[in-house]
């Protein structure tokens, strides 16, 4: 046998590859179809097949840890990529995220989602480009396109109907064929047939009845078939609940593993003639015509290539990205860009103006390099030119907030940080090491080699110094028990509840809460002792949270007694950091907290008042017409701070455009149903999402699809309509690899 012959493309011979895969045993087949674990797939000897490795995109490359010591670029939301209508820029980014995936040992990213902003109150909408299909195609054609040319395999996502999160395993998303045609299977027709997308991942829900890891019509007929897709269909997580029928219906590989529906089962589907010996061999041809482009072939077999170092995103880059994401709503009297020279006073308020949302919630989610702030990156670019006054203003967070870094030491070495400890149901030391972040988690669950056991605890030690004397909240957040002692007193001992959804034990898990008194700059000795619910299972993540607990009447009077005395007030306003998630859909478009009414009453007293929407989806502007400038900024990953100063001090233009419509109303929308009902999500509304459905009803909304502002004044001389579509290039490069 030789595998080395395997290892290329043009070195491949076919027969022989066959000949190969069909002398395995059923068992050995089988092992090769579902995951080795969370994030990998079986390597194979006899075949030359080593385990790949997959990794959570698409805004960042996430690792096989969420770890502060593992850190990844973070990138603007993908909501921000759709503004940038830009595929030079998205390809550009894309090959970048390839390169930072392949430094980080990754061979195949969980990403881009490609499922259309159906309704602006879909939790994950944040993750989509646009509301439009064929945008939507072309922005995924680039990304694609750029991510495979660095060697790593593209996963579109979620194969199709994943347009809500509520009740997302179950729902049955009813949708006409031919709404399904002409909207939310353009992206992964273009994916499959223009960039060559190496993965498809079915999604958890069900389309007409049928889930779609099951869904021979949507996987065997439409993709395999008519677009001839020759890649590999993964189930998204767990989303494969059957033996035969999502075999049969053409789902190559299940994931995660190292259990499942197929396995030993699967085997006996085989044996019983439920499922003929063919059908396996061709997912495992499937996986390894992966392999093949990824370069896991003729290595060795027992561990994937391990990362070297890794090559992260050249932080220009991502700013540059970022700054041509930025839609400028609205420029009266030219308020923006503000000239340093004609302004000597400057109000920075709003609470993301200090604690800015970078990224949604969920999967999407990387440990950022670092992040840039609004007020740090203004201060640094007015370099004392003018005269910052700074105020939040109101709160937002619905999880008491991560104290400030420094604030914390680690009872054990006096470092920075804090000391975590895993500890038996007796109180024996397991494993204790120091962390620098206050929030922690473990997609699969306690490490392994901590003799864990039954009934284990996770302990978190630190000694906290207040910045000021007062009254302060502690909050402790996880699934389980949470018991949080202050100075040795016990101050909260409860019990959260367990959520619908799995992932929302990291998304959104119950807190518990202790009211406190303490003292500037004495140290308060702080424990919190974590019994998990999943009894150490994952998606497990576990969070302490510190902050002073201020009244929010004063805060909104301090932020207007400064807009009042400043010669331009900047309000950064947006979700707070749970308001946008995977595991489940906003109920409102309205901003959280008292945020319009902070902007309201910062406009009434500051003519010059610039407002920045830092939101991945759409939000309701109620008080737009009353301010300067409105920028909408996104979800900008780790450069927001700075590509806003570029942006608002005019160094760099706005380049975005709405690839969503912005309602005036709620009631204005299309679609305002995210959550299914009676088991269905009814697409009742047929063709008529975003612009369409405007345009149909004969509504205006408050910003059109498109629309954006920019720093310069220019008129049509006239008007040239290029034959094709913008992505040729691209795409004769995808055909051509
Ligand atoms: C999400 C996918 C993600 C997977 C692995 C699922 O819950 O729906 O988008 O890739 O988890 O994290």
């Amino acid at each position: 046998m030789t595998t080395g012959s395997l290892n290329t493309e043009a070195g491949t011979d076919p027969a022989e590859e066959r000949g190969l895969v069909a002398a395995l045993t059923v068992a050995e087949k089988v092992l090769l179809l579902t995951g080795a674990d969370s994030w990998r797939t079986q390597g194979a000897k006899a075949l030359g097949l080593r385990p790949m490795t997959t990794s959570d995109g698409p805004a960042g490359v996430r690792g096989v840890i969420k770890d502060e010591r593992s850190p990844s670029s973070s990138l603007p939301c993908p909501s921000a990529l759709g503004a940038t209508w830009d595929i030079g820029l998205v390809h550009e980014l894309a090959a970048a995220l390839g390169a930072e995936a392949r430094s980080k040992g990754v061979d195949i990213l969980l990403g881009p989602t490609i499922n259309l902003m159906r309704t602006p109150l879909g939790g994950r909408g944040f993750e989509c480009f646009a509301e439009d299909p064929v945008l939507t195609a072309e922005i995924a054609v680039a990304y694609v396109t750029g991510v495979q040319e660095a060697g790593v395999a593209t996963t579109v996502k979620h194969y199709v109907g994943n347009d809500s999160e509520t009740n997302r395993w179950n729902y049955d998303a009813r949708i006409a064929e031919r709404v399904l045609r002409e909207l939310y299977l353009i992206p992964f027709e273009a994916s499959v047939r223009d960039a060559g997308t190496l993965l498809v991942m079915a999604a958890y829900n069900k389309v007409n009845g049928l889930p779609m890891t099951e869904h021979e019509s949507l996987l065997k007929d439409v993709l395999k078939g008519e677009w001839g897709f020759d890649g590999v269909v993964t189930s998204d997580w767990h989303a494969a609940r059957s033996t035969a029928a999502t075999a049969l219906a053409a789902l190559d590989l299940a994931m995660p593993g190292p259990d499942g529906p197929w396995g030993e089962s699967l085997a006996r589907a085989v044996a019983d003639g439920a499922v003929r010996p063919e059908v396996l061999d061709d997912k495992i041809l499937r996986l390894l015509r992966v392999a093949r482009k990824v370069g896991a072939m003729g290595g060795n077999a027992d561990a994937p290539a391990g990362p070297a170092r890794p090559e992260l995103i050249d932080p220009r880059l991502l700013r540059r990205a970022t700054a041509a994401s930025f839609v400028l709503l609205r420029n009266e009297q030219e308020a923006l860009p503000i000239r340093p020279d004609g302004v000597s006073s400057l109000a920075l308020l709003g609470p993301n103006a200090f604690q800015p949302t970078i990224q949604g919630g969920g999967s999407a989610g990387v440990v950022p390099v670092s992040v840039s702030t609004p007020e740090q990156a203004l201060r640094d670019a007015l370099g004392g030119q003018a005269v910052i006054t700074t105020a939040a203003g109101c709160q937002t967070w619905m999880m008491v907030p991560e104290p400030p870094p420094g604030s914390l030491r680690d009872p054990d070495t006096a470092e920075p940080g804090l000391r975590l400890e895993f500890r038996a149901a007796d109180g024996t030391l397991l494993a204790s090491e120091h962390r620098t972040s206050t929030s922690l988690a473990w997609w699969d669950g306690v490490p392994p080699g901590i003799g864990w056991g039954e009934s284990g605890r996770i302990v978190l030690l630190a000694s906290f110094r207040a910045d000021s004397s007062g009254p302060y909240l502690i909050g402790a957040a996880g699934v389980g028990r949470l018991t949080l002692a202050v100075d040795g007193s016990t101050v909260a001992d409860e019990l959260t509840s367990v959520p619908a959804d799995p992932v929302e034990a990291m998304t959104r898990p119950g807190e518990v809460r202790a009211a406190v008194t303490l003292e500037a700059g004495r140290a308060t000795q702080i424990r919190l002792e974590f019994r998990p619910a999943t009894d150490g299972e994952g998606p497990l993540a576990v969070r302490l949270g510190i902050a002073p607990d201020v009244d929010e009447d004063s805060m909104l009077a301090e932020a207007v007694q400064a807009a009042g005395q400043a010669d331009a007030a900047i309000v950064v306003v947006g979700s707070a950091a749970m308001t946008e998630s995977e595991g489940f859909d906003r109920s409102t478009l309205t901003l959280p907290g008292r945020q319009d009414e902070l902007v309201s009453r910062v406009a009434a007293v500051n003519s010059r008042t610039v407002v920045v929407v830092n939101a991945g989806m759409p939000v309701l502007m109620p008080w737009a017409g009353d301010v300067a400038a409105v920028l909408y900024a996104w979800l900008p990953g780790q450069a927001m701070g700075e590509a806003l100063a570029d942006v608002l001090l005019g160094h760099a233009e706005p380049g975005g455009r709405l690839p969503v419509s912005m309602p005036a109303r709620e009631a204005d929308c299309p679609v305002l149903y995210a959550v299914p009902r009676g088991g269905q999500l009814c697409y009742d509304e047929g063709l008529l999402i975003g612009y369409r459905g405007y345009d149909a009803a004969g509504v205006a909304p408050h910003y059109p699809f498109g629309h954006g502002l920019g720093y310069t004044s220019w008129a049509y001389e006239s008007l040239h309509a290029p034959q094709g579509n913008l992505a040729r290039g691209l795409r004769g490069r995808a055909a051509r690899r």
